[in-house]
């Protein structure tokens, strides 16, 4: 049984993929993926031993090891050109952690450009908005969903002939998600819309000169409201 999360990512995947989830942990995704008939193979990465472990276990109990290839390295090492690998999944970590890993493979030509991404960020999504944008990625699809009191978003994202810039706008809330504006999206920028004013009200009780960041905290107080409005 997966969580709605990840089941989630599971139905934006391709269908007939041959899937590279990266940071695995217990190989839930591809596994369920591979079960329920939605993608061809997968490659399951992990970089840690007790997590790879335990990714490792699962697909033996399940007799997936002829679909589900368990792999231990950094990141997007563990893709092999001859796997021709459709999609890739990076989920449940920080945007900078996903970030970086997509940087790493993109230096080392372990992205091909051809695959399409699905990232799951826990935290700093604008900040992996930035790195696509930078790559000529398009971002094609987002979804932000709840469970357990805690809010997600998912990215999919494909290589574009050419760059296609954000707004400021769009980078913070998500292209997609923005023109949506869906009940969870605003149930998460109702409660940052609260937090920014708290820290604001810090801010201007401060002794020490922080205009700068009082002005940075009023700009995205003013464009949340814009976009809650
Ligand atoms: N992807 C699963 C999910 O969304 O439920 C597991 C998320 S878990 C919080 C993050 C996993 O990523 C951990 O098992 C960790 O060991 C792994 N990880 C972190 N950095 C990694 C890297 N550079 N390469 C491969 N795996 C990594």
């Amino acid at each position: 049984q997966l969580s709605r999360r990840l089941e989630r990512v599971g139905e934006l995947v391709p269908e007939g993929a041959v899937l590279a989830d990266i940071g695995s942990d217990h190989a839930y995704l591809p596994a369920n993926l591979i079960l329920n008939n939605k993608i061809t193979s997968a490659i399951a990465g992990e970089v840690v031993e007790g997590p790879f472990q335990s990714a490792k276990h699962l697909v033996a109990e399940l007799n997936l090891s002829k679909a589900i290839a368990v792999r231990k390295g950094d990141g997007l090492e563990v893709i092999k050109t001859s796997d021709n690998v459709t999609a890739i999944s990076i989920c449940g970590m920080g945007g900078a952690l996903i970030r970086d890993i997509l940087n790493r493979g993109h230096l080392t030509r372990k992205l091909s450009g051809r695959e399409v991404l699905l990232l799951q960020a826990n935290i700093g999504e604008p900040t992996l908005r930035q790195w696509l944008v930078n790559h000529n990625y398009i971002i094609d699809n987002e979804d932000i969903i709840s469970e357990n009191e805690k809010i997600y978003e998912i990215i999919v994202a494909t290589k574009a002939e050419e760059k296609i810039e954000l707004t400021a706008a769009e980078l913070l809330f998500g292209p997609v998600l923005l023109k949506e504006k869906n009940r969870v999206f605003k149930e998460k920028w109702q409660h940052e819309l609260k937090q920014y004013e708290n820290i604001l009200s810090q801010l201007e009780k401060s002794t020490k000169d922080v205009s700068s960041r009082i002005n940075e905290m009023k700009e995205k107080i003013e464009l949340v409201n814009e976009v809650l409005k």
